[in-house]
C-alpha cells in the first residue's frame, strides 16, 4: 500500500509536484466522490492524505488511518473534516486559502448579475425562440448603482468580492467579528450588526466558513428581516442557510430572489428549488477556474510534502 493517498485526481501541476517528491502514492480510481466506507478501507497504511471538500473525514476515517500524519484538504473550507478529532490525535490538517479567492469572488459577481439581470431566464427566452423584437419592458432587472450590498464575512473572499465591485457604485455594509480597515478605507464600507445588514441590504452575499456556530446562521427569522425585493447570494457553504426556510420565502415572494452555488445536502438540490424561477442554481463551482484549481493542487501537495518531512506546512489550520 502507498504512503500517500489522493481521493481524486487533482490537476496536473499538483501531480507533477508530487511526482518530483515520490512515486509512492495512489489515487482513488473511480472519478467520483469517495465514500466514508471506501476511505476507511483505503487509508489504513497511509501517512499523507489529499482529500476534497466532498470527502467525509470523520472520526472513523481518522481512526482507520493508523499511520496518518497529515490531511491536506484541496479547499479553503475544511468543514468536511472532524478537525477537533484530528487535532486530538496530533494529525496536521491543511487547506488552500488565497489562491481561489479571485475565482470565488468573480463567480459571486456572476451569480449576483445572473440574479439582478435575469441572465439565465433571458438565455432560455432567447433559445426558446421567444425573442420577437426589442421591447421597453422585456426582462427588466435591478440596477446596482446606489443600492446597498451587504456582505456577511469580510475575510479574503468577501473583501475581494467587494473590491472588485468598486465601479458599480453600491454602498457596502458588512458584518464580521473583526473590523476590516482595508474594506472601510477603500469602499467606505460600514460594519454593522447582522440584523441591521439584513434589514437594509438590497443584495446580501455570504462569505463565512461553516462551523457549529454558523450552521443555519441565516434561518427563518433572519430571512424574515430581508426586504421583499432582496436577493441572497450564497457561495460559502450550504448549511449556513436554512434551505427549507429559504425555499418557503422564495415561494411566498417574501424575498426577491437567490443565487446559490452551494446546498445543504450536496450534491442533492431540492426539487422545490429547481422548480422556482426566482433562483439561480450553480453546481458548487466557486473556485472552478483553471488558474485557481491548478494553484490549489500545487498548494495541497506542498502542504502534504512539508507535513511528511516534519516541517510546518504553510497552510496548517490546526495544532498551532
Ligand atoms: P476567511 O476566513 O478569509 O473569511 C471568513 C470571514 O468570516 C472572516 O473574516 C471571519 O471573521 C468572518 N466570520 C466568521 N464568523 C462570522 C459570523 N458569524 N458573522 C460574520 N462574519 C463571520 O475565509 P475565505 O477564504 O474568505 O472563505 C470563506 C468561505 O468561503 C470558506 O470557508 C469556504 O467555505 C467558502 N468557499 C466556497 C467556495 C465555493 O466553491 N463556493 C470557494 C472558496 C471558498
Amino acid at each position: 500500500m502507498s504512503k500517500i493517498f489522493l481521493t481524486r485526481r487533482i490537476p496536473k501541476p499538483g501531480l507533477m509536484k508530487l511526482n518530483e517528491y515520490t512515486d509512492d502514492y495512489a489515487i482513488f480510481p473511480p472519478d467520483k466522490p469517495i465514500t466514508e466506507k471506501e476511505l476507511i478501507e483505503d487509508i489504513s497504511s497511509v501517512e499523507g492524505l489529499i482529500c476534497l471538500l466532498t470527502d467525509p473525514i470523520t472520526r472513523n476515517v481518522i481512526d482507520s488511518g493508523r499511520k496518518l500524519r497529515i490531511i491536506a484538504n484541496y479547499a479553503v473550507g475544511y468543514d468536511n473534516i472532524d478537525i477537533d478529532y484530528a487535532t486530538n490525535k496530533g494529525i496536521i490538517v491543511t487547506n488552500t486559502p488565497g489562491v481561489l479567492t479571485d475565482a470565488t469572488a468573480e463567480l459571486t459577481w456572476a451569480l449576483l448579475f445572473a440574479c439582478t439581470r435575469r441572465i439565465v431566464e433571458a438565455d432560455m427566452f432567447s433559445r426558446e425562440g421567444r425573442f420577437d423584437g426589442w421591447s421597453p419592458t422585456l426582462l427588466l432587472g435591478k440596477g446596482l448603482k446606489g443600492k446597498i450590498l451587504g456582505i456577511i464575512g469580510a475575510g479574503r473572499i468577501g473583501t475581494a468580492f467587494v473590491l472588485k465591485g468598486i465601479g458599480f457604485g453600491v454602498k457596502v455594509l458588512y458584518s464580521d467579528p473583526y473590523i476590516n480597515e482595508v474594506l472601510e478605507k477603500k469602499t467606505g464600507a460600514k460594519r454593522v450588526k447582522m440584523e441591521e445588514l439584513l434589514r437594509k441590504s438590497d443584495f446580501i452575499s455570504l462569505h463565512i466558513s461553516l462551523k457549529e456556530s454558523t450552521h443555519h446562521l441565516i434561518g427563518a427569522r433572519e430571512i424574515s428581516l430581508l426586504k421583499p425585493s432582496a436577493c441572497l447570494i450564497n457561495t460559502s457553504r450550504g448549511p449556513i442557510v436554512d434551505e427549507k426556510a429559504l425555499i418557503r420565502a422564495l415561494k411566498d415572494g417574501k424575498i426577491g430572489g437567490a443565487g446559490l452555488d452551494v446546498y445543504e445536502d450536496e450534491p442533492n438540490i431540492p426539487e422545490e428549488l429547481i422548480e422556482l424561477t426566482n433562483v439561480v442554481l450553480l453546481p458548487h463551482i466557486g473556485s472552478a477556474t483553471h488558474e485557481a484549481r491548478n494553484k490549489m493542487a500545487v498548494m495541497a501537495v506542498e502542504n502534504l510534502i512539508a507535513g511528511l518531512e516534519g516541517k510546518k506546512p504553510p497552510n496548517q489550520v490546526n495544532i498551532k
